[in-house]
């Protein structure tokens, strides 16, 4: 494939994945990145900081040599620890087996060891300060703001959840299907620092969740000690960031609703003040490829929203399968680009709508006590019989299972053991074994 060369658009988390593939196959690639090299630069404001790597992500990371070098300085996520309103705390662990959590990693850290591991390979070639203005779907030409005209054998469009590469597919793929789901609830990124002596102010190793039905807050650990805090708010109307602003009363609001958390925010007003509100979407379009032209990965194919922590993770496991595909057929581009977007649209589309349902579960069911009981059962039954997995587990710690059956599996498993569980009142005096056989029977 010594001859063959490509262009990718965009040198996020998935360009750059990508660009590491396709080097290690042989492929000359041109990355061509909007703006200026991350490496020399601070990252905006407002972009999630840290984000949670999990087993799908961490396979892709190992195929291109990455996964210790990131988990050395990942911190370990075991479960949830959930904050009631009246300052008390519970752990709900993601597994009941040893071995299963996530990571909390530094996005830029991460983009920075997939830009530098690409650039390692001769034929690799970044281009900053490149934004793409249009592309010819005829032609497989892409137009830069600089004024250069680009083309390859292919070129693949991982300009994130706006992409100016779909939206030319949009104008030009006839019957191009494209829907945008927007969630009434936008995000803005707050900070809990370290402690005098460089330590962590709450539990270290877990996901911190501040569960408050229409909304809620979360808490990600960083390496140094630091937590990114993320708060999900309706943009409008009751308990929304518009009141908070028109009524000046982000100090009440927090003494309302997240009192526990206020002595771990000393720059809250600030930070508040200075950080945008981000907005969140669930993008789905067909066909992703045109021909064998071009190709969306990642968020420029399917934009999910944050709450299954999958993303990131399945914009790599993209890039993963898409490598196993140009293992089977080389660089016959279409039949390539066919048979990816054949068998992972349905993932895709998986993962966004699974995405979308566990934003309810974590601001809502995740203070339930039916639901904590389920969660509790669940681990159990993982604890047990290790071959059980949850749908979270499925999710979360399976690479090996496409999206689409973790969702059908799934979403039978916890219809039973909801129902099941909102009619008892101890999960220790179950018997677990029966309920394992019940499972077994259930039709997906
Ligand atoms: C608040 C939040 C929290 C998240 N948490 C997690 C998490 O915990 N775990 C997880 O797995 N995922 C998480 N995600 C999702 C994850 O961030 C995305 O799925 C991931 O960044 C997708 O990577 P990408 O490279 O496809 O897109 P992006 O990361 O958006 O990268 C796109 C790149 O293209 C560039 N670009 C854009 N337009 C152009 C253009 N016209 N020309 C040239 N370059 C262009 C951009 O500058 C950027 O560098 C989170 C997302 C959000 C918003």
């Amino acid at each position: 494939m010594s001859n063959e060369k490509v262009i990718i658009i965009g040198a996020g988390l998935s360009g750059s994945m990508l660009a590491i593939y396709l080097a290690k196959r042989g492929v000359g690639v041109d990355v061509y990145e909007a703006r200026g090299d991350m490496r020399h630069e601070t990252v905006a404001a407002g972009r999630s900081i840290n984000l949670a790597l999990s087993n799908r992500g961490i396979r892709a990371l190992r195929e291109v040599g990455l996964d210790e070098y990131m988990l050395a300085e990942a911190v370990p996520m075991y479960g949830r620890m959930v904050h009631s309103i009246d300052g008390s705390t519970k752990l709900l662990p993601y597994s009941g087996r040893t071995g299963e959590f996530i990571n909390s990693i530094s996005r830029s850290g991460l983009n920075i060891a997939l830009i530098n591991e690409a650039e390692k390979y001769p034929n690799v070639r970044f281009h900053f300060n490149e934004r793409c203005v249009g592309f010819d779907c005829r032609s497989g030409e892409a137009r830069l703001e600089s004024g250069l005209h680009v083309n390859a054998d292919t070129i693949f469009g991982t300009d994130g959840a706006g992409s100016v590469m779909r939206n030319a597919m949009m104008r030009d793929v006839p019957r191009f299907d494209y829907s945008v789901h927007w969630l009434e609830h936008g995000y803005k990124e707050l900070h809990i620092p370290p402690t005098d002596g460089g330590g962590f102010r709450i539990e270290k190793n877990a996901l911190h969740i501040w569960a408050r039905h229409s909304f809620m807050m979360i808490a990600l650990p960083n390496f140094d000690g630091s937590f990114t805090v993320t708060m999900f708010l309706a943009h409008e109307g009751a308990d929304s960031f518009d009141e908070i602003d028109s009524s000046n009363g982000l100090m009440a609001f927090f003494e309302k609703y997240f009192p526990d958390s206020i002595e771990h925010l000393p720059t809250l007003a600030e930070d508040y003040r200075a950080n945008p509100i981000g907005n969140l979407a669930t993008v789905k379009c067909s066909p992703w490829n045109v021909g064998g032209k071009s190709l969306l990965i990642g968020d420029a194919a399917h934009a999910v929203v944050p709450f299954y922590g999958q993303g990131m993770n399945a914009s790599f496991e993209d890039c993963r399968i898409l490598d196993e595909i140009i293992g089977e057929h080389g660089t016959d581009w279409e039949t390539v680009f066919d048979e990816f977007v054949a068998s992972r649209k349905r993932d895709a589309d998986a993962i966004g709508d699974m995405a979308e349902e566990n934003f309810y579960e974590m601001r809502d069911a995740v203070a339930d006590p039916v639901f904590q009981r389920k969660r509790e059962l669940e681990t159990r039954l993982e604890h047990e019989f290790p071959d059980y997995f949850s749908k979270y587990s499925m999710v979360t710690f399976r690479d090996d299972l496409p999206y689409s059956v973790a969702q059908k599996k799934g979403n039978a498993q916890d219809k039973f053991l909801m129902a099941l569980c909102a009619g008892i009142k101890d999960v220790d005096r179950v018997d677990i074994r029966g309920i394992l056989s019940q499972i077994e029977t259930l039709v997906v």
